[in-house]
């Protein structure tokens, strides 16, 4: 059983169907997911392991490639530049695509293949029995099978199934929004990422080869909202508080802002991550993806991620006959890399809001930053990173 179909969950699906085992999918909303979130990059790392299990064309038809990144200071000074990712043997790149895109192929593909998607079932309860899981449902359905995966994303409720005590994720003291202009003028070229460390908040963009720019912004919130905060907020309020929050910075963040379409849809989400959790499985159930291990979207490696882990789960599921045994082995092998990934975005994100000392300190360093970010083996580690399918897992 496998709870979630967004990222994670049609990922470790197509992947245990590969390794001969039949999964079911049960995902909490009844319709297809809308436009939250707006857009993500699929890192070079994150198509690689879609093209392990077959399912890489589709994403990246459905985006565009987008391998590099120039950041800028509030005064418009070039600050550095660095790729998001190492090109795949065919010359493939990480490409940034509509989330709602990215959730749309991942489960219309794992349906072409034959895997059952259950809508409208969100899991409130499980238990462990003498030889599987049983699981029960807000509608009070029940459904059984050997194991259950946890691919129920940053408030998973199979994090609490498996440790009551888990932490719960951490607040970074800044909200996100995003999206479309077409029509506005921008001096960065086509298929590439500009960002700004603005005056007051941070700011970023991508230029589709039509010259359509996807835009996004990081606003410091200092309280963690209250449920149903930020949705009270009309999408023109939002729109007229991010033309404030950007008005003393050189750029087209203004421009942007005013000239997007469907201003109204404008919507935030507090950003926050799930950096290291205790407990990653019990006996027969296991978290993956943003459930066990959240970062936040300056990793841009949340979905890529997400797909690693499917992945690499069914790998162990495959190879080792007993699911504690298989869901220890794949904690060992994940554990190092997400974490790491992890650490390095939240301390990124520690410079996206910082007051004035702060920011001549940021904007000084970050050229040097960037230059050995660039070939940093970290950074290499993090995109090259590549799942053998038929090299066997060993306990
Ligand atoms: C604003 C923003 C920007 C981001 N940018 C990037 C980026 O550029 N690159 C990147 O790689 N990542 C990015 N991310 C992160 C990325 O979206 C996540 O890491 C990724 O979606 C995680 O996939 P997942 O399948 O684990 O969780 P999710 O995508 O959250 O999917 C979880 C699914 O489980 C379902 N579910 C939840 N609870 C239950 C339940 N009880 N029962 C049944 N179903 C349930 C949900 O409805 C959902 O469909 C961003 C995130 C945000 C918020």
């Amino acid at each position: 059983m496998v709870i979630g179909g967004g990222v994670a969950g049609p990922a470790a699906a197509m992947a245990l169907q590969k390794a001969g085992i039949e999964p079911v999918i049960y995902e909490a909303y009844p319709t297809p997911a809308d436009d939250v979130g707006v857009f993500l990059t699929v890192a070079s790392n994150g198509i690689d392991a879609l093209r392990t299990i077959g399912s890489d064309k589709d994403v990246v038809a459905a985006g565009f490639p987008t391998p590099k990144i120039t950041l800028r200071n509030s005064g418009g000074r070039n600050l550095g530049g660095t790729n998001t990712g190492a090109k795949l043997a065919d010359g493939t790149t990480s490409h940034t695509v509509r989330r709602s895109d990215l959730y749309r192929i991942l489960q219309d593909e794992a349906i072409s293949r034959g895997i059952r998607i259950e809508r409208g079932k969100r899991l409130v309860d499980a238990q462990e029995t003498s030889d599987g899981v049983r699981a029960v449902f807000a509608d009070g359905t029940e459904a059984t099978g050997d194991v259950l995966i946890g691919a129920d994303g940053i408030d998973s409720t199979v994090r609490k199934l498996i440790d009551q005590a888990a932490p719960p994720p951490k607040y970074t003291g800044l909200i996100n929004l995003g999206g479309y202009t077409n029509g506005v003028p921008v001096d960065t070229e086509s298929c590439s990422y500009s960002m700004m460390f603005g005056k007051r908040a941070f700011f970023g963009y991508a230029v589709l080869p039509s010259r359509e720019v996807w835009w996004y912004a990081s606003l410091p919130h200092h309280d963690e909202p209250k449920r149903g905060e930020l949705e009270a907020v009309t999408g023109l309020e939002w729109q007229r508080r991010l033309i404030g929050f950007f008005s003393e910075d050189t750029g087209p963040a203004v421009q942007l802002i005013k000239a997007t379409r469907d201003p109204e849809d404008l919507k935030a989400t507090p950003t926050r991550s799930v950096p290291n959790l205790p407990t990653w499985h019990s006996d027969r159930m296991v978290i993956i993806g943003d459930a066990a291990h959240a970062p936040t979207p300056t990793s841009g490696q949340g979905a890529s991620l997400s797909i690693e882990d499917g992945v690499v789960l069914a790998k162990c599921l495959r190879d080792l006959p007993d699911s504690r045994q298989a869901f220890a082995t794949f904690e060992e092998l994940r554990r190092p890399r997400v974490e790491a990934i992890i650490k390095v975005a939240n301390s990124i994100n520690n410079n996206k809001a910082p007051g004035p000392i702060g920011r001549v300190i940021r904007d000084t360093f970050t050229p040097i930053i960037m230059k050995l970010a660039a070939d940093s083996k970290f950074m290499m580690q993090q995109f090259d990173y590549h799942i053998d399918w038929d090299e066997a897992i060993k306990a």
